[in-house]
């Protein structure tokens, strides 16, 4: 665990924010991707769902649900904000794009800026898993090519 003074300054503003406040909770209505998350060294779940344009190559909406740290929670929110109207080509860039920042690789440009205040969670290598497991999540979602309902899932565990 991570002292007080640590959380602090990783629990940056929009992080809270977000993490009291999510804008994206809830499930994608229809549902054409569902994929279950789970990050067994913090306790995070994360259930997403995805709504796709009709020849599934474009993300409508990206939904989440969820029990887990102001990190995860607060990165889920921010993910599916960033990736509403994006491709999928697209998406699949940015989960690997947000994977190299968590390792000290370059930021987001401007248009993905508040994907940036991730950034700070780089230096806690122990929560850097609470910040992607909703990419992680996406990426499964993504690959998986089947639009049966939630219950035909597994979970990525
Ligand atoms: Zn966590």
């Amino acid at each position: 665990m991570t002292s007080l003074g640590n959380l602090r300054d990783l629990y940056q503003q929009v992080i809270l924010e977000r993490y009291k406040k999510p804008r994206y909770r809830g499930q994608a209505e229809p549902v054409h991707r569902y994929q279950k998350g789970h990050n067994p060294s913090c306790g995070d779940t994360i259930e997403l769902t995805l709504n796709l344009n009709e020849v599934g190559d474009r993300i409508e909406e990206v939904r989440f649900e969820g029990e887990g740290c102001a990190i995860a929670m607060a990165s889920a929110d921010l993910m599916a904000e960033a990736l509403t109207g994006r491709n999928v080509n697209e998406a699949l860039e940015m989960v690997q794009r947000f994977q190299d920042m968590m390792k000290g690789g370059v930021e987001f440009p401007s248009e993905f800026r508040k994907l940036n205040v991730m950034q700070g969670v780089s230096k806690f290598p122990v929560r850097i898993k609470c910040a992607t497991l909703t990419w992680h999540t996406l990426k499964a979602a993504l690959e998986s090519s089947s639009s049966a309902p939630p219950n035909g899932f597994v979970s990525n565990e």
